[in-house]
């Protein structure tokens, strides 16, 4: 049975949330700038060490907060199936403060709304326009540590312009998702066998 894993990706506008997932899914990037104005659904299938998966990529545009109930969700078009995703990629510009406040506020609400056990829902964060490093707000080293010893969330930068760590994010959050599936034996985002590094093939 090929086991399907739903990801939400989330950040502020024009921080390179559909650059990202259309780099990774058909090897594409386009400098002009078209906001995402309603939810997008990518289901590329991959192969991660020998099994294959199927993923629905959820691209989330602009949301004012994570929703706080499944009424909520359901009346508002672009959270559809945000609520339930099983992993979550927040996505932040590493040269925009704004948009890290944006991420950490959403990362505190996802805590806060999931219940029970599905708070601790893998989340990784990426720091994205990795190129533009010069002029970034904060060392990597600091942000890394931050998000993973106080938030515990993944960490990885990327440039989504020059396909720079973009397979690499995916094979992180996976790889969280194994390790939190293994020991909350969460069925629905427990992947088969150990993930290893290299081996992550889009169909
Ligand atoms: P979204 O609103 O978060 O989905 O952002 P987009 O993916 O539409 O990207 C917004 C803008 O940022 C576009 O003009 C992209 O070309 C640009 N962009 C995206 N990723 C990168 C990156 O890694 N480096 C640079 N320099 N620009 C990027």
């Amino acid at each position: 049975m090929v086991e399907t894993l739903s990801i939400a990706v989330i950040g502020a506008p024009g921080v390179g949330k559909t650059s990202i997932i259309r780099q990774f899914i058909y090897n594409d990037f386009s400098e002009v700038y078209t906001p995402t104005r309603s939810r997008y659904v990518y289901r590329p299938s991959v192969i991660l060490n020998g099994n294959m998966y199927e993923l629905k990529v959820l691209d989330v545009p602009p949301i004012s907060s994570f929703p706080s109930s499944s009424s909520q969700e359901w009346l508002d078009l672009r959270c559809r199936g945000v609520r339930n995703a099983n992993a979550y990629i927040l996505v932040y510009d590493i040269c925009c403060v704004e948009s890290f406040e944006y991420v950490k506020m959403i990362r505190q609400q996802i805590v806060e709304h999931r219940e029970g056990s599905s708070s601790e829902v893998p989340i990784l964060v990426v720091g994205n326009k990795r190129d533009l490093q010069r002029q970034r707000f904060m060392p990597r080293r600091a942000v890394s540590v931050l998000v993973k010893k106080t938030w515990k969330c993944g960490y990885v930068e990327c440039s989504a312009k020059f396909n720079w760590h973009v397979v690499l994010l995916f094979k992180e959050l996976l790889g969280i998702a194994v390790a939190r599936g293994t020991r909350h034996n969460h069925t629905s985002i427990r992947l088969q066998g150990a993930l290893q590094r290299n081996r992550c093939t889009i169909m």
